[in-house]
């Protein structure tokens, strides 16, 4: 899949859509989730131009991976999360549901999130 440079991330990583900003450094940009699906919903990005979990882990380079999960982590830990748990999810392609089509981690807390994948 070829990056589109429309999708939605892309023009909030260009400043042309608004968004709850969270933390930025060199390669992340992380803000609220629009649809909150728990009382902490985070999204983070990378800002390189990734499609998917598949792409990124195919394609960037070590200090971008690096900083994505080191970016993670610290913003979970300045939400207070590692003291009562969260969990990270990233949808890739069709069967993992992804809608955006730029790389993105949700990193969810502030409650008991139950169980991980709705059975069929
Ligand atoms: P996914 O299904 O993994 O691609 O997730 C896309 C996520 O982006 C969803 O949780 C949406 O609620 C969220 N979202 C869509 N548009 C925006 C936006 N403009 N600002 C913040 N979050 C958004």
């Amino acid at each position: 899949m070829t990056y589109d440079p429309n999708n939605i991330f892309a023009k909030i990583l260009r400043g042309e859509i608004p968004c709850d900003k969270l933390y930025e450094d060199d390669h992340v940009l992380a803000f609220a989730d629009l649809y909150p699906k728990a009382p902490v919903h985070i999204l983070v990005v990378p800002k390189g131009a990734y499609v998917s979990m598949d792409d990124f882990t195919a394609n960037a380079g070590p200090e971008e991976i690096a900083a994505l999960f080191r970016a993670l982590g610290k913003i979970a830990r300045d939400k207070g999360l590692d003291k009562t748990g969260y969990r990270v999810i990233s949808n890739c392609g069709l069967n993992g549901g992804q809608e955006v089509p730029h790389l993105h981690l949700h990193l969810l807390g502030g409650k008991r999130l139950g169980r991980m994948v709705e059975a069929d």
